[in-house]
């Protein structure tokens, strides 16, 4: 059924298809392969799914953060699975630690010289609110020096 119908047209001759979610107009690339949808595609485009997925991971995510917060036998059972991959698994799990690690001090390095960098900013400045004489003398000084 190529061609015009209720939520596909075509457009700069290119067949286009209505997503069902977000009611767009998107070529079929744009959406993900399915053998029984109309054109073989999904009914959603893929940038709906991808949000959709976002979205699930997302409140997946918290879920387990919550828990693992709020639910000491949750926590001890997670760690004690990591235990046992650990174990399991001993040289990727070498592997990934070094790999955090690295990513971990990386981090720690940026985060360090970001702070540094702000906190001089305002130390000067708070330095010379709080030492107006010294920044005068110094002035005064340098006035004299040049006469
Ligand atoms: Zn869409």
């Amino acid at each position: 059924m190529i061609g015009v119908t209720n939520d596909s047209k075509i457009v700069n001759g290119v067949q286009h298809k209505q997503c069902s979610k977000c009611k767009r107009f998107k070529r079929l690339d744009e959406f993900y392969k399915f053998g029984r949808g109309a054109f073989g595609v999904m009914s959603i485009c893929k940038e709906c799914i991808k949000q959709y997925e976002l979205g699930r991971r997302e409140i997946r995510q918290k879920r387990c953060n919550d828990r693992y917060k709020n639910d000491p036998e949750y926590r001890e059972r997670k760690k004690q699975k990591s235990r046992e991959w650990n174990k399991a698994h001993p040289e990727q799990s070498k592997e990934w630690r070094k790999n955090h690690l690295e990513r971990f001090r990386a981090y720690q390095r940026e985060y360090k010289r970001e702070y540094q960098r702000k906190h001089q900013r305002e130390y000067q400045k708070e330095w010379k609110r709080t030492h107006p004489e010294h920044l005068n003398k110094y002035r005064k000084k340098s006035i004299k020096q040049d006469s």
